[in-house]
């Protein structure tokens, strides 16, 4: 609307309503590339070789289902029978936050962000802001570990 903006020379402008910062917030998640987000997510849940091998057994997995695990889809191993995803055991298990929400909200939240600038970026609720803020502020490597309560398994 203001196309004659009247430039006053010198004048800093304290309070801009279009500020970079909120703006750059407001977009930050629609410019992550969501196969980007879970190639690197996964990446991060099951490293290395982990991410070829079956959690429970630790049998190899066929090139499809490999597939179909980095892709967060539900796998089978034919050698246990464990049928599995990439979250599994761990605490994003059953999270309906998108993959770059997850990121997005971890490094936030890790950046010093609070649960309302977590819930005004995912556009979400407090409540939701405030649970995954807790849930992703403990999500570590290797869900197998976790488990490790609840399936006794022996090492070495
Ligand atoms: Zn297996």
């Amino acid at each position: 609307m203001n196309e004659k903006s009247e430039l006053k020379g010198g004048t800093a402008v304290e309070v801009a309503p279009n500020r970079i910062g909120p703006a750059a917030l407001a977009a930050l998640l629609g410019l992550l590339d969501p196969d980007r987000c879970r190639a690197w997510l996964f990446e991060f849940l099951h490293p290395g070789e982990a991410g070829t091998r079956c959690p429970g057994c630790g049998a190899e997995l066929s090139e499809r289902r490999a597939r179909s695990y980095a892709a967060f889809r539900k796998t089978a191993c034919l050698t246990c029978g464990l049928q599995f995803r990439a979250t599994t055991g761990t605490g994003i298990h059953h999270c309906q936050l998108s993959h770059p929400e997850i990121i997005l909200a971890a490094a936030l939240t890790e950046a010093g962000a609070d649960s309302a600038q977590i819930a005004g970026m995912l556009k979400r609720g407090l409540d939701t802001a405030r649970i995954w803020q807790g849930r992703l502020d403990g999500l570590q490597r290797g869900g197998a570990e976790k488990r490790a309560g609840e399936n006794t398994t022996e090492n070495g």
